[in-house]
């Protein structure tokens, strides 16, 4: 989804005001009626009405009169919300450009005021497929308080919680900054995704230490749930460095050797196509077999001394409670698991923009939305734009 930051350096306290009424009305209402937006934002002399034209212009608000009359935020004006706070907080002051496009966010670097730049992760839950969406939404209209926004805010929740967390205990993963409704800084990771790198100087040793990275968070009571190239960063000295957690599970978690074999399986395949790894004639045999000499065992579940609980204390501090990841974990599977429905959907979260994805879900194997080449790390400035105008609290 394209960000156009420039709007949002010519916002008014108003507008913010009347966008954080619609934020608010939204924790009940899937469409804020105009006189509750009012009520809340608070404004003289109907300086909402005018406001909220405003917004709409800049498509970020969305006006619907299909079910009743009322308006939601898109994404976009989430956008908004979230920078404006972190921006305020002093966690950067300056957006450039997207990085990353993967199936339910986008990413973008960011400059705090000393230059140094860090990664934005925006999460869009949602919009991967408008076709497991509707088996999700539906999982939603039962729950009339929550939304799109919230499972958003959700999804960076945990990953900040299990970034951090993973980070304390000496994983390889990016440094958890900070957190703000559904938008998660970092730091930036410098390397490319695995699936861009077509050689690789010691194969065999990178795919030990991947091999080697799913078994220890298993011993640490997780499993990943999209452990693939795609969520693997390497760099030119073929350092790992693991990203994409909203998804991830505990070891007892009533699929977790289903979900441990499957993130064990991506890896063996993955190295037997792109790098001749010898493991492809044993794809079937998870039991940690592996017969011929030279190929590599493959980790079995079982056999894993797995300790529960190590890092719950870390995710609590961290602001996350064990009913949200409950509810995440139940939409996100919720998506995964139903058949494609098929039919048209009518409940676009951007406001309209064409959906580009197809329709895979978090447990597939293969991501097919390759990732925005980091052909240069090094920013040039004028791609920033400085956000030190931007007005309010
Ligand atoms: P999704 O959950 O939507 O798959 P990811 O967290 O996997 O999102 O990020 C998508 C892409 O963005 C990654 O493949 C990577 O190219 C880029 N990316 C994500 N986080 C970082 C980071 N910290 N530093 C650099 N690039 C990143
Ligand atoms: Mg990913």
């Amino acid at each position: 989804m394209k960000l156009d930051v420039n709007a949002l350096r010519y916002l008014s306290r108003e507008d913010f005001k009347v966008l954080r009424a619609v934020e608010m009305g939204m924790t009940n209402h899937e469409l804020v009626p105009a006189e509750l937006v009012d009520r809340i934002a608070h404004l003289s002399c109907g300086g909402t009405y005018k406001v909220m034209k405003n917004l709409l212009k800049h498509k970020l608000l969305h006006h619907d009169s299909s079910k009743y009359d009322g308006f939601r935020l898109t994404y976009l004006g989430y956008d908004f919300l979230a920078i404006k706070t972190l921006v305020n907080r002093g966690v950067f002051s300056a957006v450039g450009r997207q990085i990353g496009v993967g199936k339910e966010s986008d990413i973008f670097e960011v400059a705090t005021e000393d230059g140094t730049i860090l990664a934005m992760k925006l999460h869009r839950l949602g919009r991967t497929s408008f076709r497991a969406v509707k088996s999700k939404r539906d999982y939603l209209r039962r729950r009339s308080s929550h939304n799109w926004l919230y499972m958003s805010r959700l999804a960076a929740l945990k990953e900040y919680a299990f970034m951090k967390a993973l980070e304390e205990n000496d994983f390889p993963v990016p440094t958890a900054v900070d957190c703000n409704r559904h938008c998660v800084i970092m730091s930036l990771v410098q390397g490319y995704p695995l699936v861009q790198v077509k050689q690789l100087q010691n194969p065999d040793e990178v795919f030990d230490t991947i091999i080697h990275l799913v078994v220890r968070l298993a011993e640490h009571g997780l499993i990943h749930c999209d452990f693939n190239e795609f969520n693997i960063m390497i760099d030119d000295d073929e350092k790992i460095t693991m990203i994409d957690f909203p998804q991830m599970v505990s070891v007892s978690h009533r699929n977790a050797k289903m979900y441990f074999d499957r993130d064990v399986e991506c890896i063996f395949k993955f190295f037997s196509r792109r790098f001749n790894l010898s493991v492809e004639e044993h794809t079937d045999a998870c039991d940690g077999s592996g017969s011929d000499i030279g190929e590599p065992d493959r980790p079995s579940f079982s056999s894993i001394a797995k300790t529960t609980g190590l890092l719950d204390k870390q995710l609590e501090a961290s602001g996350f409670t064990n009913k949200e990841q409950d509810e995440i974990e139940k939409f996100i599977e919720g998506g995964s698991e139903q058949k494609d429905s098929g039919g048209s959907d009518d409940d676009d979260d951007d406001g309209g923009e064409p959906n580009s994805y197809n329709g895979q879900g978090h447990d597939e194997c293969n991501d097919a939305t390759a990732a925005v080449k980091l052909d240069s790390l090094q920013l040039e400035d004028q791609n920033m734009m400085p956000m030190n105008h931007v007005e309010g609290d």
